[in-house]
Parts: structure tokens; C-alpha cells; sequence
């Protein structure tokens, strides 16, 4: 393993390097305010459980964190129903587009996994049953400041109303999911939820603070507060690495070797189990829906620093 106090140096030239790559994406149009970001943004924050957090670039600002917000909502969902979630929900990967509806109806209403946007809608639908949405949102907001120690994390309003105007997809999702169902809630209500927790506005350097707890056995190692269960965090780190990056998990782990969750606002959270976090963010988007500079910058630095969950 190399030695921390490299760090610096080598996010440094990960940084040099890739900056100029930054135009070749294609940041999210589908979500009109997120078109609206500067692509040449690009920040990289690592955190280790030591407590230091490292960072380059644009890493203390906020930025739309979309999907990545999902490891927060199923963090929650467990906590409330247990493993009785996985009646509703699979653990496979998709092989599918993020918001594919085929494979949904096939599969009778039961999404594949709790990271493409049915199997997300469902978990939102689990921790907004019997709470007013506001509530719900509460919650969340109040778990990733815990989480991350940063008390003015806020959603971005603009950003899940933006989201709620051309959300068809994912309207077309929920009515399905009820149809077969699988929704407790109503769809608007549960999309209002959905769509305001993937607007949280969170920087690199506080998402790898937030996602320390996966890196450490479920227990934040800042602040000693336990998360979750050490076999919880294990398995949420095994669904982040098989169903993390949608129909590109397989060529992520391939690549990276690290368990991660994309989001469209070009945020990625990785995870390097007794080590630490790495959070990126740059808007440019490829094909498959996950950051290109973000994805090319993870992979550098798991080799720089020999950070793998494979490596013996
Ligand atoms: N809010 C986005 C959607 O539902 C999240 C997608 C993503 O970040 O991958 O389409």
C-alpha cells in the first residue's frame, strides 16, 4: 500500500492530467438545472479513516448528488424494515439503463436493485409510508449532515422541481410499481420525496466524509457513532459494487475495483473498505450515465494507491 503523505502529490496529477478532459462528457440535459452546471468543474476529496480528508479542485462545492443519494435512502430503508426490504427489491444487477421500465414489467414490478430508479422509488416509498414528505425529507437531510458533520447540507429546490417537470420516466416507473403493487404511497407523493432526496446538494469533500462509515464496518470513524451493523455495511458495499454504476458496474469493477455509487449530477462515491472514501465530481457524463473524468480519475488513483477490493 503506498504511503498516505503521497496523497497530495498524486491527486495533484490526476487533477493536471484529466482537467482538460472535462469537455469530453456530456453533462445531463434530461433534468433541465443540471444543464445548466459549468462542465469544466472537477473536485476529488478523499477521506480516510484516520479522520484527514485530502482534496483538489472544485471539492468544497456543492454539487446536485442525484444517485448517490441512494446509498442514503436504502441505508434508511434498512434500518426501518430490515431485510423484509428484499421482498420488494432484488440484489442483482440490471444490465439496464438507470430508468429502463422493460425488465420491470418482465420481472412482474420487483426492480432488479435498489440503485436504478424503480428499485430507488421503492425504497423511498418504504421510508416515506406513514410520514408526511417533509418529514421524510427531514430525516434525510438531518442523516447526511450527521453523516458528514456538516450542518448546512440542504436540498436544492430548484433542482427537484427542474426534476419534476420532465420526470416522465420516472412518473411512467412509480404507476407501474403500483400497478404490480409494489407502492404503498401514492406516485406523486413518493416521487416528491425521490426527486427532492436526489437533489441533495452535497461537495466532494462532505460525501467522502458521509460515506466513511461503509470504509470502517458501519461505524463512523470520526465521530465513533455506529451506522449500521459491520454485515450491513459489507453488504451495502457489495450492492454499491455490483449494481453501483447501472449496466457499467461490470466495467467498473473491472477498471476501479472498488464499490461506488454514480449520480447524473457527475458525483461518484467510492468506497476503499479499511481505508477510506473518494468522492469526485465533474458534470461531463458518458454513455452510460456515470461521470467520464470522475470514473477516469478513480481509476487512477485505486492504481497510484493500489486501492482495490481484488488486490491480495
Ligand atoms: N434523479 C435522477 C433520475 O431519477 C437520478 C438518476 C441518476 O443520478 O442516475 O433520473
Amino acid at each position: 500500500v503506498v504511503d498516505p503523505s503521497q496523497l497530495g502529490d498524486i491527486l495533484a496529477r490526476i487533477h493536471r492530467d484529466l482537467a482538460p478532459l472535462t469537455a469530453k462528457g456530456k453533462p445531463a440535459t434530461y433534468i433541465p438545472e443540471l444543464a445548466k452546471v459549468d462542465p469544466s468543474r472537477f473536485g476529488i476529496a478523499v477521506a480516510l479513516i484516520d479522520g484527514t480528508v485530502h482534496t483538489v479542485g472544485d471539492a468544497a462545492e456543492p454539487f446536485s448528488i442525484q444517485s448517490i443519494s441512494k446509498i442514503f435512502g436504502l441505508t434508511l430503508a434498512l434500518g426501518r424494515v430490515g431485510e423484509g426490504l428484499w421482498a420488494r427489491v432484488g440484489r442483482e444487477p440490471s444490465g439496464s439503463r438507470f430508468n429502463s421500465i422493460v425488465q420491470l414489467e418482465q420481472e412482474h414490478g420487483r426492480p432488479r436493485n435498489p440503485f436504478i430508479n424503480a428499485g430507488a422509488i421503492v425504497v423511498t416509498d418504504v421510508i416515506a409510508e406513514g410520514h408526511e414528505p417533509r418529514e421524510t425529507l427531514g430525516e434525510l437531510v438531518t442523516f447526511v449532515r450527521f453523516l458528514s458533520g456538516a450542518a448546512d447540507i440542504v436540498i436544492d429546490s430548484a433542482v427537484a422541481a427542474s426534476e419534476k417537470s420532465t420526470g416522465h420516466a420516472n412518473f411512467a416507473l412509480a404507476h407501474f410499481l403500483k400497478a404490480h403493487g409494489n407502492l404503498t404511497g401514492a406516485p406523486e407523493r413518493v416521487l416528491g420525496v425521490y426527486f427532492h432526496q436526489c437533489a441533495l446538494a452535497m461537495s466532494c469533500a462532505q460525501l467522502a466524509r458521509a460515506g466513511l462509515f461503509l470504509a470502517s464496518a458501519g461505524r463512523n470513524p470520526v465521530t465513533r457513532y455506529t451506522i449500521v451493523s459491520p454485515l450491513r455495511a459489507r453488504r451495502i458495499n457489495a450492492l454499491m459494487m455490483s449494481c453501483g454504476l447501472y449496466d457499467a458496474s461490470g466495467d467498473f469493477a473491472f477498471r476501479v475495483g472498488l464499490p461506488a455509487k454514480s449520480g447524473v449530477g457527475g458525483g461518484i462515491l467510492a468506497i476503499v473498505p479499511g481505508v477510506g472514501t473518494i468522492a469526485v465530481w465533474s458534470p461531463g457524463l458518458d454513455a452510460t450515465g456515470s461521470s467520464l473524468v470522475g470514473t477516469l480519475a478513480l481509476e487512477q488513483l485505486a492504481a497510484a494507491m493500489n486501492w482495490s477490493v481484488f488486490s491480495g
